[in-house]
């Protein structure tokens, strides 16, 4: 059993209360103060507008939304620990939804803002949601989740909370459009609910994720888990430039690496997050430029444009002193590739430190984080496990065998940062979990003799597209719906250019005859590969093909035999 190899640990504050009086505490006699820092610090700005969010007024709307939650006469009613759905892009409500709904004693599941309805749907009835939050853009998608659910319109009118596409609210004086301005109008909770002691482990958070298998389910995150993470994270930041605090935040909020970082750590360490609703590569460039960012967080196929983008030699990007990816691998010579790039844009030629973390939504972040001192020596490594954390590398899936330093295996964790399981699904936690509480992981690793760790493959099917998960049995279940499919297995094959996995689909036709010919086969396998895009967000799109085979490789039992479908690919791939 390995632990961190980090001195001096410090021990976990207090893991015993809310993730709101965490991150956001009054200071017992000063107004001024919000967590350590100026209350009139700018906690978010909007991008786009230059709308800014103070760390104030982010606890005045989010203690006041908790009180419209609870007083409001035509929602439905919201008692303690029911959960409300986010359905948006990063917006400067975001943060308000996130923290209003955990001071009013909510939980909070977040949903991939592309999804469409049936995708939704899924999310919404699994997570047990009575309220849902809607960006305008999302209005249409929610009305047909709810038509396909059978809910009267009286009632998802009732269950749903329209944004403003108007940034009034901010300092309550634009124009107060929609039932989201109007709860916030309505007065301000004294105080947020509490989750002292034991309550701690009542859950906060829903994101969804795929597991080692089948659809997506939901990730119970604790108060516990996530003051938790704060607190063992909190030590490996850089001390950002004096008034350079500023950190583009353009990963989805609805993914716990956001919720976790962007939306919690930064405002209990003083940063100021520039939000923007999705990645865009010219505003990526230009905010770097204007704000002279220091510090960004960012999924790998960021990095790739940094590096090859040709607008990016446009830009003035010598500002960029650390990078932090996560949510999929990074390989050591991206990593070399963009330090490169950045330092030829610097007088001084200094090149700018890239650091990896590595964990799962289930383990509410980081199991293993790369310290940025170790950032040259390391390069391609995700770091030692994180302090309060402990690892074991397995062999064989029972865990019978611990494998040596140096050799690959299985990583499996216990701690406090561990979720509390999936939502309402004991087979899938049956799995997961052995009974003496280590969590199965599904990646396969190597630690070498100094305790740093590699990320080399994954025993579990998830394909990630971009850091986004993509949920082979969701595809194929969707895949087999098509009239002429009689078979379907879906894995994800690598792009190195893009420096991200591909969801591939194997399927085997109805009626074979048909496609025997060399041209109606190519001709089927475009055309499953467009049906699908009608049927799923954009993220699963079928963008590393369709191919048509007799059969889909299986085990005595059934199970699909993934590793076949992966050595095939593998062995294309070098043909071509
Ligand atoms: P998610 O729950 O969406 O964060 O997905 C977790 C999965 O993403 C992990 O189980 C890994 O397979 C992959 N992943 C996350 N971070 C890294 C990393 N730094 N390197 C390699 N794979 C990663």
């Amino acid at each position: 059993v390995y632990t961190s190899n980090a001195t001096n640990v410090a021990p976990l504050i207090d893991t015993k209360k809310s993730v709101f009086t965490r991150v956001l505490p009054a200071h017992h006699s000063s107004k001024d103060i919000i967590g350590g820092f100026p209350a009139s610090k700018p906690a978010f700005i909007d991008e786009a507008t230059g709308v800014v969010l103070t760390r104030s007024r982010l606890r005045e709307l989010s203690l006041a939304l908790a009180y419209g939650l609870q007083h409001h006469s035509s929602l439905q009613a919201l008692a303690r620990g029911s959960t409300a759905l986010v359905f948006s892009p990063n917006c400067l409500a975001y943060p308000v939804i996130v923290f209003g709904c955990i001071a009013a004693g909510l939980r909070l599941t977040v949903a991939n803002a592309a999804y469409l309805s049936h995708e939704l749907a899924h999310q919404y009835t699994d997570s047990g949601a009575s309220l849902l939050f809607t960006s305008q853009d999302g209005v249409s998608v929610v009305q047909a989740m709810f038509a396909e659910l059978g809910v009267s319109k009286e009632e998802a009118a009732r269950r749903t909370v329209v944004l403003d596409a108007d940034l009034g609210w901010v300092d309550g004086k634009g124009p107060s459009v929609t039932r989201f301005s109007e709860l916030l109008s309505l007065g301000a909770l004294e105080e947020e609910e509490n989750f002292n002691g034991a309550a701690a482990d009542e859950t906060v958070f829903l994101c969804y994720s795929s597991g080692t298998t089948g659809k997506p389910k939901g990730v119970e995150t604790t108060h516990a888990n996530m003051v938790a993470i704060l607190d063992i994270l909190a030590p490996n930041w850089p001390k950002l430039p004096a008034g350079r605090e500023i950190v583009p935040a353009f990963l989805p909020f609805y993914h716990i690496y956001s919720l976790a970082i962007l939306l919690s750590l930064g405002l209990t360490l003083g940063w100021t997050s520039l939000v923007q609703p999705r990645f865009n590569l010219v505003q990526f460039f230009k905010a770097i430029e204007k704000y002279r960012i220091a510090l960004v967080c960012v999924a790998p196929p960021v990095l790739v444009v940094l590096a090859r983008h040709p607008d990016a030699g446009k830009y003035d990007l010598s500002s960029l002193e650390y990078m932090l990816s996560a949510a999929a691998p990074l390989s050591a010579d991206l990593v070399k590739e963009v330090q490169t790039k950045i330092a030829s844009g610097r007088a001084d030629g200094v090149k700018c430190k890239i650091v990896q973390l590595y964990g799962l939504t289930e383990t509410t972040t980081a199991t293993n984080f790369l310290s940025f001192a170790d950032a040259d020596h390391k390069v391609g490594s995700v770091g030692p496990l994180v302090p309060h954390l402990e690892g074991r590398i397995v062999e064989d899936e029972e865990g019978n065998v611990d494998v040596k330093d140096g050799q690959p295996g299985e990583l499996w964790v216990r701690g406090q940062t561990v979720m509390k399981g999936y939502l309402n699904n004991p087979a899938a936690n049956e799995e997961s979990f052995t009974s003496d509480g280590w969590f199965k992981t599904g990646d396969i690793v190597v630690r070498d003799r100094e305790g740093y760790f590699w990320v080399v493959d994954r025993r579990k099917e998830l394909i990630k597209y971009k850091g986004y998960q993509v949920a082979p049995a969701e595809l194929e279940s969707v895949l087999l719906t098509h009239p002429d499919v009689a078979d379907a297995a879906v894995i994800g094959v690598n792009s190195v250019e893009e420096a991200t996995e591909l969801p591939r689909a194997y399927v085997v036709h109805a009626r074979p005859a048909e496609v025997s010919a060399l041209l109606k086969k190519l001709a089927f396998e475009k055309n499953v590969a467009r049906w699908m895009e009608g049927k799923v967000a954009r993220h699963k799109f079928l963008r590393g093909g369709v191919r048509v085979v007799d059969v889909i490789p299986k085990s005595a039992a059934g199970k699909i035999l993934r590793r076949e479908l992966r050595e095939e690919a593998k062995k294309e791939g070098a043909q071509a």
